[in-house]
């Protein structure tokens, strides 16, 4: 199967956890020792204590959608629409938020409150963490 178009980060020491974790099939963020605080975007220090002595942990996998929208414009050559665009929340934390696509339904079956998974897309040594419902 062909992995379908799209723009790929740049991988750094900071975010490489994040988005190499799908290999192993975790999603890894930075977490604080100090004050156990979840962090995304990638930090240096924890924004809640300052501390740098941040670990990367693994979290479960689910998630809740908070916010969605379906895109109907193809905006770059070769991209694939429509699609679910979605702001997916972590049960670790209130406010760990994830801006990502549902898929494995229907754009327009996404909603508010929908229990999803995280899901794996590979291109090449990066993972997209992309979102799939539950049910
Ligand atoms: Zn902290």
């Amino acid at each position: 199967m062909t992995a379908p178009f799209r723009i790929l980060p740049r991988i750094t020491p900071a975010n490489a956890h994040f988005w190499q974790g799908g290999a192993e099939g975790e999603l890894r963020f930075l977490r604080c020792r100090a004050c156990r605080t979840w962090i995304h975007p990638p930090s240096p220090r924890c924004p809640q204590c300052l501390a740098k002595d941040l670990a990367v942990e693994a979290v479960s996998g689910r998630g809740t959608v908070v916010s969605c929208t379906v895109n109907h414009k193809a905006w770059v050559p070769g991209e694939d629409e429509p699609y679910a665009i979605a702001l997916v929340e972590l049960p670790e934390q209130a406010g760990l938020r994830l801006m990502t696509n549902v898929v494995g339904c229907a754009p327009d079956r996404v909603r508010i409150g929908m229990a999803v998974r995280v899901r794996f897309e590979p291109h090449g040594e990066i993972h997209v963490p992309l979102f799939e419902p539950c049910d």
